[in-house]
């Protein structure tokens, strides 16, 4: 099963040598000329990614790009803009519109096809990332604000779900109390570091036996690690 890209370019040169690039590299493609066609294709099927050239005869890319992403049925598909402006205005509007990356004309297609992968494995991991499977039995659903241990829902409160949710985020790293509260208020420093720990240490009674994995570095602050304990901590071992 090949992932599916449209490449929307109305100089039929560069939409060929594209398609041929991308095709050469498994992908399957399908090629518009006018952005309309692929608005309209869209309707139809939804691909994996969208390269969409800026300057089109019909309907300019950005405007393009903006109505993909305001479409809450199409939004999540990943665009690349093909662009030959220098004006770094235009990127910089490609990007606010939703654009997840662009490549400047003109551009060698091997760079492209890199940008493709690249946009391909960010946007494959953000949708994974929705549902984290931890353990076979532990998940946290990140659209649903919920944890899941042995098809029980524990009871979090936001603030503690927000904690889980930052520190799994980048297992192994230690965050700082101040990062976490950053996190969970902003640049509220009206509250005090010490609050973070009466939540983490909420949080851990409540995921029972995986509270080991929301660990304590002293002096540091936390992390949340799947590891079980060293053997020293004499505790959790198998
Ligand atoms: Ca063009």
């Amino acid at each position: 099963m090949s992932k599916q890209i449209f490449v929307t370019e109305d100089e039929a040169d560069i939409l060929e040598l594209v398609r041929l690039k991308l095709e050469t590299a498994g992908y399957s493609t399908q090629g518009f000329t006018r952005a309309q066609d692929m608005l309209d294709r869209l309707q139809l099927e939804l691909p994996e990614l969208i390269v969409l050239d800026l300057m089109l005869p019909d309907l300019d890319g950005l405007e393009a790009c903006r109505r993909i992403k305001s479409n809450p049925a199409w939004e999540h598909v990943p665009i690349i803009m093909l662009t030959a402006r220098s004006d770094i205005r235009d990127r910089v509007k490609g990007l606010e519109f939703g654009a997840d990356d662009y490549v400047t004309k003109p551009f060698d297609t091997s760079e492209l096809l890199a940008r493709v992968k690249a946009v391909l494995r960010r946007s494959g991991w953000e949708s994974s990332r929705n549902v984290l499977n931890i353990t076979s039995d532990f998940r946290l659903d990140f659209n649903r604000y919920e944890a899941w241990i042995r098809q029980q829902k524990v009871d979090l409160t936001l603030t503690e779900f927000k904690i889980l949710q930052l520190l799994t985020r980048r297992p192994g790293w230690v965050y700082k109390r101040g990062q976490i509260l950053d996190h969970l208020w902003g640049n509220d420093k009206v509250v005090l570091e010490r609050t973070v720990d009466v939540h983490i240490r909420n949080l851990r009674e409540k995921l029972g036996d995986y509270a080991y994995m929301v660990k304590n570095i002293r002096g540091l602050g936390y992390k949340f690690s799947p590891e079980k304990p060293e053997p020293e901590d004499g505790k959790d071992q198998p």
